[in-house]
């Protein structure tokens, strides 16, 4: 079984060269080539171990799915409408913890650290967090759901998420009332204060608006992480988080504050 996203890199390859040439054509100074390789490289590996780690996970799905007491049908729409918003709730969930706790913040960092926003950062992503995502999608399996039509439904999902991560779309009026778009993904991507830790959402931004993470883009938005980081080495761009923890770790004395190290918010100052 291929996932969408697989057949769908031609199709970002082609994107992001565009807006590249977009992108410098206007000013060559708002562009930078090094970062731009290193998101397509990383990109291209995350590939490579997702498919590694998604050879164990799928058994682990497989095996949730096995114990699920109704089997869902997937020849009728109803299933697949379901299964489009279950899976977009569970990303927003995923995506959430992934920036409220320390351990998953460190497979989700790679995303953030780039220090511009173009269809290259969308490609910038973890190598290793096939180790832990698959948790946040377990309960779709004991749903009954199959895991092809979740893996179909999922890499779409994904797809969706490409274009969002650019600067050269604007506000786009009704859409913004539903979709996630290029405006409130920008806030999602911006350190100013009143972005951090806003607008979570995959394709709806209904789940922000009702969990209380919705931000409007106001202000014009400053990418990277808080602390920003200067590597454009991918295995230290997916590595330095883990690294801080270590010593943060090291450091601490009690048991408890060591704990709070890989469970607490990355933000957290103790
Ligand atoms: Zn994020």
């Amino acid at each position: 079984m291929l996932n969408p996203t697989v057949i769908a890199i031609p199709v970002f390859a082609l994107l992001i060269a565009v807006e590249a040439y977009l992108v410098i054509r206007e000013n060559r100074e708002n562009f930078d080539r090094k970062d731009t390789w290193s998101n397509i490289f990383i990109g291209f590996m995350s590939v490579v171990w997702g498919a590694l780690f998604g050879l164990v996970t799928s058994l682990i799905y497989l095996w949730a799915y096995e114990l699920a007491p109704y089997k869902i049908p997937m020849n009728v729409l109803w299933a697949w409408v379901i299964l489009l918003f279950v899976d977009d709730f569970a990303y927003y969930w995923f995506h959430r913890i992934s920036h409220e706790v320390r351990f998953f913040w460190n497979f989700h960092v790679v995303h953030h650290s780039s220090n511009q926003y173009n269809l290259s950062v969308a490609v910038r992503q973890s190598w290793f967090s096939g180790i832990a995502h698959w948790v946040f999608y377990l309960p779709i399996a004991f749903l009954g759901f199959p895991l092809w039509a979740f893996a179909t439904m999922h890499g779409l999902n994904l797809i969706y998420q490409f274009w969002i991560h650019t600067k050269l779309v604007g506000k786009l009026g009704f859409l913004e009332k539903i979709l996630n778009t290029p405006s409130h993904h920008r806030v999602h991507h911006g350190v100013n204060n009143q972005y951090l830790d806003k607008n979570y959402a995959g394709i709806f931004i209904i789940w922000d608006k009702i969990f209380g993470t919705f931000v409007e883009e106001i202000e014009t938005p400053r990418y990277g992480i808080i602390t920003p980081l200067t590597t454009y080495n991918p295995l230290r761009i997916n590595t330095h988080s883990w690294a801080e923890m270590f010593v943060m770790i090291r450091q601490k004395k009690g048991l408890r504050d060591k704990v709070r190290c890989v469970f607490g918010s990355p933000n957290m100052d103790f």
